[in-house]
């Protein structure tokens, strides 16, 4: 692959790992190339990320590895959901529908799951925003996944833990030594639906101060879904009351989501 470095494209809050603008070497196809530090993630996760193929979860083409770094070539997808639901995208229809966006996100984590994967680190500057698609169909594709892998035996293997941005993971993430669970996806999830119906907002406080949203997760104050933010989709507030439930028990799993999502959508 190409990596055009003096064409940065985005950069993490948190990990601040560059993704740049790149192509690959057979076909010139224009990629996203994030480059990451090889103690982080490994040869191996690249290539389990390599190996996961499905319309909503961001595909990557090829992995190098170059000294003490891994360049991933991405699909190159055109903003994040953050800034497609800033720019009006879903009231003036540039995008899909939220409805869509909210089927496609749980497809992803579904396809996910039913590998054995957790992501993790399921927030909005997550979830991409696609236009670039020989079919120009436009797409929402689940990113960054830093593939938290079961080995064979177990479900998930506590030796992948991830830490994500704090305001959008499970009070009981934040406990040491805690194995990754699918039923934090299932809470971070929660609070991007209600993100998305509602436009940025949060259930545990203003999104815009998400220091907040994280004590009130972490004090267990109960998420406030107003009945008024329920207006159109009145049949997801009992949903998303109980993926964001503090106790991961009393969160469904995420066929159950799908099921319900598909019931109230179509
Ligand atoms: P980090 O692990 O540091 O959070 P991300 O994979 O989330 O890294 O990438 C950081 C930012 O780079 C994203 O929020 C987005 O703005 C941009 N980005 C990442 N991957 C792509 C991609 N495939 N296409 C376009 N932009 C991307
Ligand atoms: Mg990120």
């Amino acid at each position: 692959m190409k990596v055009d470095d003096s064409l940065l494209i985005g950069k993490g809050i948190l990990k601040r790992t560059p993704v740049y603008h790149g192509k690959l070497t057979k076909t010139g196809q224009h990629v996203a190339v994030k480059k990451m530090f090889s103690g982080i993630f490994d040869y191996k996760k690249a290539l389990d990320l390599k190996a996961l193929k499905h319309p909503n979860i961001i595909r990557c083409f090829a992995v190098e590895e170059k000294g003490d770094f891994l360049y991933l070539a991405l699909e190159l997808c055109d903003k994040t959901l953050v800034d497609s639901i800033e720019k009006g995208d879903f009231l003036n229809k540039v995008v899909p529908s939220r409805q869509d966006c909210l089927l496609q996100v749980t497809e992803a984590v579904e396809y996910l799951h039913n590998k054995r994967v957790c992501h993790g680190d399921i927030k909005p500057a997550n979830i991409l925003v696609t236009f670039a698609d020989g079919a120009g169909i436009r797409r929402f594709v689940l990113a960054d996944i830093n593939i938290s892998k079961k080995e064979p035996d177990k479900t998930f293997s506590s030796k992948n833990r991830v830490i994500g941005d704090i305001g959008w993971l499970p009070k009981e993430s934040y406990q040491p030594y805690l194995e990754v669970d699918p039923s934090w996806d299932i809470f971070s999830l929660g609070c991007v639906f209600y993100y998305v119906l509602v436009n940025m907002k949060h259930p545990f406080g203003d999104a815009n101060n998400l220091e907040e949203c994280q004590k009130n997760i972490q004090c267990g104050k109960v998420a406030v879904l107003k009945a008024e933010d329920f207006v159109k989709f009145s049949n997801l507030k009992s949903l998303i009351s109980s993926m964001v439930d503090h106790s991961p028990d009393k969160r469904p799993c995420i066929g159950k989501v799908h099921e319900i999502i598909m019931r109230v959508f179509t």
